[in-house]
């Protein structure tokens, strides 16, 4: 592993490429474009694009693409050749700034919910030069932005830079209250993977989990995760080899990642990188995505990337772990050792819970799909309500300033001292609340809710605009303030009262949770369409406007490529699902029923009665007739689809899921009766207890 730091990166033309290939003005111009959002001249972009085409090409490149990242998802990307003809037949490896900078891009099969009229099909991609160019597969990929050719945005890149710059924005205007001279501040990112791993044979004898990700039928093995055997357990040499590759091929593209280990269920693994800023974070989960799912290819595996592959075992989520760092090195959310270090810190920490609590419906649509509505409240994984955990210490400190310091003797005391009037904060970090789905972390809150397969670059537009909308309103009042040390203590203690509902530290698995959460007025939007309905709230479409995020129609244009996304998953999964019942688990119930009959048959043709044998010969029938039924009932509800996006999802929710499960539920317990030989698919023992 010496050879690591000459790795390290060596597909980005990151910084130090920039810095050694670039002369020292046109360097320059581009860091100021990098670091302040200026923008670039055409003439550095131009010196720029040779610099990066000749590094490109040193390293076996040959093409080059704008990578971008529209709602489906996942990346996209055309690819070009360098080649530019010099007419006499022969031609040089060529790449201007204009195509550097802008490309254009057929935009009509993309999902655009309404924006984009299909006569004008065309896009456009746009570079974004804070997050670096890199090489995959001998291709140059410049990560990019994409808006519809009368720049409505149809991608998930061009807000969430919008939204660091609006956090940017009002993060510096409450610093400077604080006497802070800063010039950005960034949100930074790490989020944390999960995945299962399975054998690429079982998988390929599955058409549940090659069409659809998860498995639609599957009793449970008879061992699960109950011996808590697997986390954190060694690592199988055969998934050693692919954690190293997969190691090897992140560090090439300059994605740090620190730790591979095992999770909770059987076969689910985690990968975490170094956090960075939001917008490379963002790409970099993407990518990490892609390259697992290849490298896995090549040992052998299939990566599921699925919220929930398995019923029955925890599903796969990804930690999105956030905070806020100025350019001048200092961690927002770092709790200071002065009592104006914890002033500061008091108040960011107010802003986020109070814009968690007043935008816990965007929070929660930022993780809406079909797949982590299956996860979300089930094995191990936050339920659909955000709340906020602090720990204890925090809560003390919390529920010190809300009553007016009366609680706590040591935090009393301390309250009547120091420039704020604010209390020291003890903080402890070591225990940790697994089960909330917004936890701060010592330094940094751990969003748990977002699933495995997301783009997450939603989920930090939510945060980051929310949190920016609360900062303006906290800068608006203080700047007015005759006393700022009043003002701010004030402001800190009327804000936690008024929020002090979404902390919860207690146990958000446990049942009695959600009934609490009711009395404290929060929202459990259970389902995909039930949060999405309010994606176009007044409150959340002022938010928006007023951060400069999304216009309307861009609203409502999300709102329906998801409400669309998940009707589409859960028809496609119900077809699966017929599929598999007619054409495999209905056959093999049949036929090994008809081979038990036949040997009681032969039996009591010699005078041996075989009453067990016959019982169930009668259960499996009885039992085959029910799945029939569930499987009439499957397809009928598929027959009464209403059309609008809203109306077919809520449908899809209410009607076809429910029809699903019935349906699998009957499978299931024929599973358990039916012999192994004559199952037509790898089980759940086979599939995730393989050696
Ligand atoms: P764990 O949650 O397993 O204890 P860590 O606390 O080390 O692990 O960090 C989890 C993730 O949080 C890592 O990806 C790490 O880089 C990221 N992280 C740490 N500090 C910050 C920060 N200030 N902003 C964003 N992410 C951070
Ligand atoms: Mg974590």
């Amino acid at each position: 592993m010496s050879k690591v730091p000459e790795l390290f990166g060596s597909m980005v033309f990151n910084d130090s490429v920039m810095r050694e290939r670039l002369p020292k003005d046109i360097y320059r111009a581009l860091r100021r474009t990098i670091n302040e959002g200026t923008a670039l001249d055409p003439a550095v972009a131009d010196v720029v694009a040779a610099a990066m085409k000749d590094w490109a090409v040193g390293k076996g490149a040959t093409h080059f693409t704008h990578w971008f990242q529209p709602m489906t998802g996942i990346t996209a990307e055309k690819h070009d050749a360098f080649l530019s003809p010099c007419g006499d037949g022969s031609v040089i490896m060529d790449f201007s700034g204009k195509e550097l900078i802008k490309g254009e891009s057929d935009a009509s099969s993309f999902p655009s919910g309404g924006l984009r009229a299909t006569f004008e099909a065309r896009g456009y991609t746009a570079w974004d030069p804070t997050s670096y160019a890199f090489i995959k597969d001998d291709t140059l990929c410049i990560p990019t932005a994409f808006c519809s050719y009368h720049g409505e945005i149809l991608d998930k890149k061009t807000p969430l830079l919008r939204s660091m710059d609006a956090v940017s924005r009002e993060a510096i205007r409450v610093l400077r209250l604080f006497g802070k001279d800063v010039r950005r501040v960034t949100s930074t990112v790490g989020a944390e993977q999960e995945y299962f791993l399975i054998n690429k044979e079982d998988y390929g004898k599955r058409a549940d989990l090659i069409l659809t990700g998860r498995t639609l039928f599957g009793a449970p093995a008879p061992k699960g995760q109950e011996m808590e055997d697997h986390y954190y357990g060694s690592i199988r040499p055969r998934v050693k080899a692919f954690m190293a590759e997969l190691d090897e091929e992140l560090w090439k593209l300059g994605i740090c990642s620190k730790t591979e280990h095992n999770e909770v269920a059987p076969c689910q693994h985690e990968m975490a990188p170094l956090f960075t800023t939001a917008n490379l974070a963002t790409d970099q989960n993407q990518l990490s995505m892609e390259i697992m799912k290849k490298v896995a290819n090549k040992h052998g595996f299939v990566c599921l990337l699925h919220e929930k592959p398995f019923e029955g075992v925890n599903g796969s989520g990804k930690h999105n772990n956030w905070s806020l760092s100025t350019d001048t090195g200092e961690n927002l959310l770092d709790p200071g050792k002065t009592p104006m270090d914890n002033a500061q810190f008091l108040l960011f920490l107010t802003a986020v819970i109070k814009a968690v609590d007043d935008y816990q419906d965007l929070l929660r649509i930022s993780v809406a799909s079909a797949g982590n509505d299956h996860r979300l409240g089930a094995n191990e994984a936050p339920p659909a309500i955000v709340s906020v955990y602090v720990g204890d210490e925090l809560e003390q400190v919390v529920d010190a300033l809300v009553s007016g310091g009366a609680h706590d003797k040591a935090v009393d005391a301390a309250m009547d001292i120091g420039v704020t009037a604010l209390p020291p904060i003890p903080l402890d970090n070591s225990d940790r609340n697994r089960t909330s789905p917004f936890a701060f972390t010592g330094n940094k809150f751990e969003f748990r809710m977002p699933g495995s397969s997301f783009n997450i670059a939603c989920t930090n537009v939510m945060l980051n605009t929310a949190v920016a909308m609360v900062l303006r309103e906290f800068a608006d009042e203080l700047e007015d303030a005759p006393v700022f040390d009043t003002a701010l203590s004030a402001l800190i203690r009327r804000e936690l009262a008024a929020h002090r509902r979404i902390l919860f530290n207690g146990n958000g698995y446990g049942t009695d949770w959600p009934i609490e959460a009711q009395r404290r007025g929060l929202l459990n939007l259970r389902t995909t369409p039930e949060a999405l309905e309010r994606y176009d709230d007044p409150k959340n479409v002022a938010l928006f406007a007023a951060m400069g995020i999304y216009t309307l129609e861009e609203i409502r244009s999300r709102q329906e490529i998801i409400q669309e996304d998940y009707s589409k998953t859960i028809l496609i999964e119900a077809r699966t699902a017929l599929d598999l019942l007619r054409q495999q688990i209905l056959p093999a119930c049949m036929a090994y029923s008809k081979q038990v009959a036949e040997g009681v048959a032969v039996k009591q043709s010699i005078g041996i009665p075989a009453p067990e044998e016959s019982a169930l010969v009668r259960s499996l029938t009885e039992e085959t007739g029910l799945l029939f039924q569930r499987a009439a009932e499957l397809e009928s509800s598929l027959t009464a689809l209403p059309s609008g996006a809203a109306p077919r999802a809520e449908y899809c929710a209410q009607a076809v899921l429910p029809a699903m499960e019935a349906a699998r539920a009957v499978a299931d317990r024929l599973e358990g009766m039916v012999s192994h030989d004559f199952w037509p698919f790898p089980t759940y023992r086979d599939l995730l207890f393989y050696i």
